[in-house]
């Protein structure tokens, strides 16, 4: 008869040291909602509440030198095409309009101070395809493409992983092209009337006659 009540008793403690220790972490859990503190290195050493975290309105930091979303800062970019080229997966595409000589200043320069000499009205990353892999930040020559800390960037839209960084709107591509090919006929008349052109090619030489026939 005494095991039957010194069972229940230890049945008894056993529920209540139970609901204590639930009972302490979720009020521990209860004082560790929010973001506070999620930047710190001790973050996740730390023994009481919570132990997920509240996404999105938490979120691990990213490390500063990780390989997270593409941008192209556009203003530098001298559409050299160097990083298109190098992708392995090609999903940069580029187009280029070269900038007439009485438009460089509208071009302008880069922050390195380096003239450009391309108009970008072109410069798309189809991010859904980039493994961020880097190549094409390693090869930039002005530093104008660069992973950003940003990891999650998903969609419900594919076609909106397609991002456009060119600096001209259609029209103003179309007017660039239609004013840079006036200027290249301009130029190849005038180099043609200054008897620039190509010397003819001289006439061939006649050949030796045919020996007479006995
Ligand atoms: S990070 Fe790699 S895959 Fe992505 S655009 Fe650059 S070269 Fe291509
Ligand atoms: S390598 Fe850099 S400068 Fe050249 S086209 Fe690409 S982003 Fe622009």
């Amino acid at each position: 008869m005494s095991e039957y009540f010194s069972n229940i008793k230890t049945s008894a403690t056993t529920i209540a040291t139970g609901m204590a220790i639930t009972l302490k972490h979720f009020f521990n859990a209860v004082k560790r909602k929010g973001d506070a503190g999620i930047d710190d290195a001790d973050y996740f050493r730390q023994v009481d509440g919570l132990c997920t975290l509240q996404y999105p309105r938490e979120a691990v930091p990213t490390p500063p030198h990780g390989r997270y979303r593409l941008y192209c800062h556009i203003d530098d970019c001298i559409g050299c095409r160097q990083c298109e080229r190098a992708c392995p997966v090609e999903c940069i595409t580029i187009d280029t309009i070269k900038a007439t000589n009485d438009d460089l200043a509208a071009c302008g320069k880069t922050s390195g101070g380096q003239q450009k000499r391309m108009w970008v009205p072109v410069f798309d990353i189809d991010i859904a395809k980039c493994m961020t892999c880097g190549i094409c930040v390693s090869v930039c020559p002005t530093e104008c493409l660069y992973h950003t800390p940003v990891a999650d960037f998903s969609e419900f839209d594919v076609k909106n992983m397609l991002y456009h960084f060119g600096n001209l709107s259609k029209i103003e591509a179309e007017a660039k092209r239609k004013k840079l090919a006036e200027q290249q006929v301009q130029a190849a008349k005038e180099k043609a009337a200054a008897g620039d052109a190509p010397a003819a090619k001289p006439a061939p030489k006649p050949k030796p006659a045919a020996p007479p026939q006995e």
